[in-house]
């Protein structure tokens, strides 16, 4: 079976040739399929063709399991069934600057950082570029509004499913496909530094994040596994490349963690870890702070709103800029893998109670 959301137009009309069907036929299933459109709706093709199909195409659109509304800021957290009946999360929120769709790029995740909840129950498989695509349609389709910027920030480590994260950016960015720009797309990563230097090859003009966490090796080793792997100096220096390869500016991902990694001392380091590790090469230098969303099996703690803030001070006062993100769907479980969590946890109760009967 063949999955057509992961291909783009022009493989799409070669497979509609092979089946002895004209171009403009696959301009028109793509189209329906770009909306999320069953295979039983596209009405404009021969009910003929809508069969032979069936029997060649997969549907990987992930569908809404369960959508949690934010009454504080209207953020919706959508838990996506998958074909195999695995679930993964979307976060949708309204900024000014357009709609932003946070999306999942594992089902699960390897990396063990200790603070994060998609990890919990390591990595299930990679997610297919459609099902990357498929998020962003689905929660189009759902919401009735366009989505002009994606963040991949949800469940999984893109740079661990690094060759269906780089189909997923040429589809997604396609002019004949979503046409996202690649200016409003974001990819986050723990620092999987190999796949940096291949992803500065790429050349995507996309923003790369750098989940940071810690500015020595002890303290990061200690939260993030990855970083006995590649360290802090390795991960920098990839971080360099990049940015002189692209020209698109890095920002750093700092989560801070009462008593770990959250005091005046440590911001000064962060500041000066980063400046010299740029130093000379012009880089504008972010930090997002985040304030830890407290999970109940890391124990990790969270600090004041006003310690964030004067942790973000320093960083200023040193010629960084620095904000502490905003927590938009504070109310629906809007930390990554929370909602899958909970689903899992549901399901094996659900599952010995059938047992127990
Ligand atoms: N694997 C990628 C992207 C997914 S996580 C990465 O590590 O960057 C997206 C961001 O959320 C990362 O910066 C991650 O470190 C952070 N994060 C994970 N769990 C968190 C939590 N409980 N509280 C605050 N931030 C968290």
């Amino acid at each position: 079976m063949i999955d057509t959301l992961s291909m783009n137009t022009a493989q799409v009309k070669e497979l509609f040739a092979s089946l002895g069907e004209p171009a403009f036929r696959a301009t028109q299933y793509v189209g329906w399929q770009l909306k999320g459109v069953p295979l039983s709706e596209m009405t404009n093709l021969p009910k003929s063709l809508r069969e032979r199909l069936a029997t060649v195409v997969t549907d990987t659109l992930p569908r809404v399991e369960r959508k949690l509304v934010s009454s504080i800021d209207g953020t919706v957290k959508y838990l996506f069934r998958l074909y195999d009946a695995e679930v993964i999360e979307s976060v949708f929120m309204r900024y000014k600057h357009g709609n932003t769709l946070c999306i999942s790029c594992e089902v699960g995740c390897p990396m063990g950082c200790r603070f994060c909840a998609s990890t919990l129950g390591g990595k299930v498989r990679d997610l297919l570029p459609s099902e990357m695509l498929g998020q962003i349609i689905a929660a189009e389709r759902d919401s009735g509004e366009r989505i002009s910027n994606v963040v991949m920030m949800g469940i999984g480590e893109p740079l661990d499913n690094f060759d269906n994260v780089c189909t997923f950016l040429r589809l997604v960015g396609d002019p004949e496909g979503l046409n996202i720009g690649y200016r409003h797309i974001s990819l986050s990563t723990c620092g999987v530094v190999p796949r940096i230097y291949d992803l500065a090859k790429e050349a995507f003009p996309i923003t790369l994040s750098i989940s940071l966490h810690a500015s020595d090796d002890e303290a990061r080793s200690s939260i993030m596994p990855v970083n006995r792997k590649w360290n802090i100096q390795a991960l920098l220096d990839a971080c360099v490349f990049y940015y002189k390869t692209t020209g698109r500016r890095i920002s750093f991902e700092y989560t801070l963690i009462a008593g770990k990694n959250d005091t005046e001392a440590d911001a000064r380091a962060l500041g000066r870890l980063l400046k010299d590790a740029f130093r000379d090469t012009g880089a504008p230098l972010h930090v997002n702070l985040i304030r830890v969303n407290e999970v109940v099996e890391t124990g990790m703690r969270q600090g004041t709103v006003e310690g964030a803030n004067r942790f973000a001070d320093i960083l200023c006062h040193m010629g960084l800029s620095a904000t502490v993100r905003r927590r938009l769907g504070s109310d629906v479980n809007a930390a990554c893998g929370q909602l899958r969590r909970s689903e899992i946890r549901e399901r094996s109760q659900a599952k010995e109670k059938v047992e127990h009967e």
